[in-house]
């Protein structure tokens, strides 16, 4: 399959979804394009796909330079070191990895130092496998009395990816408990956390995801076909 008819197939999924559901919000696609070159990625950008997600820093600078169009947009998806926070100032759209205070301290250090502000998600990890980064929930009101300290970090909303189970029922309530901590911490007056990307469902989950009030998936596999980490 192309990635033109898969993109076609996954929007049209998701129009499906909307209209059964009578959902009126709207749900950004990421195309998730770790391991996947440039010129995939251009023809997903010529297809009509406009944002993308990387989960490792160097390959996402070596795209954005390669491609050199500001139309084309980046997220950072993937575990994010410290000492690779300064190559991201001004390159990507939202930070969708913040998961602990050492990264938090670095992206206000470095947006001050470059008058830049890191908009980003903070990342969730709400069935504490160990095989995954990202915050346990009961870290999370530690983390958001920092960032309401800092004047470089704004949050605009959560992450999460999912445990892997063929029952899609069993995710499905990871992703339910995700929307009711998002409801709960928009219901809040924060200074630097606004909700506005509720940022859940991945290949082969992203249907269950947007059931559960999902306005963001990041999808890979389905668009760009089996990854070659070779
Ligand atoms: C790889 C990855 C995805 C996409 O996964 P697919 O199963 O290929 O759709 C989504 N989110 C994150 C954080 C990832 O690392």
């Amino acid at each position: 399959m192309s990635i033109s008819t898969n993109l076609d197939e996954i929007q049209n999924n998701i129009k499906n979804i909307k209209d059964e559901l009578s959902i009126n919000r709207d749900i950004t696609l990421i195309a998730v394009s770790k391991t996947v070159d440039s010129q995939r990625v251009l023809e997903a950008y010529n297809h009509g796909q406009k944002e993308f997600g990387e989960n490792k820093v160097q390959e996402l600078v070596k795209k954005y330079e390669e491609i050199n169009n500001s139309d084309v947009i980046f997220h950072m998806i993937g575990h994010l070191q410290t000492n690779k926070v300064k190559y991201l100032v001004n390159k990507v759209k939202l930070i969708q990895s913040l998961d602990r205070l050492s990264l938090l301290k670095e992206l206000e250090k470095r947006g001050k130092n470059n008058n830049y502000i890191f908009n980003c998600l903070i990342e969730l990890n709400l069935a504490k496998e160990e095989s995954k980064t990202g915050l346990h929930e009961e870290d999370l009101l530690e983390l958001i009395e920092k960032i309401e300290e800092c004047e470089f970090v704004k949050v605009k909303g959560l992450m999460t990816v999912a445990p892997y189970y063929e029952d899609l029922e069993k995710v499905r309530v990871y992703f339910r408990k995700l929307k009711n901590i998002y409801d709960d911490l928009a219901n809040k007056n924060f200074k630097n956390i606004n909700m506005e990307y509720l940022s859940m469902g991945m290949s082969h989950d992203y249907k269950v995801a947007i059931e559960e009030g999902s306005n963001m998936i990041r999808v890979g596999t389905s668009i760009f076909g089996e990854r070659n980490y070779n």
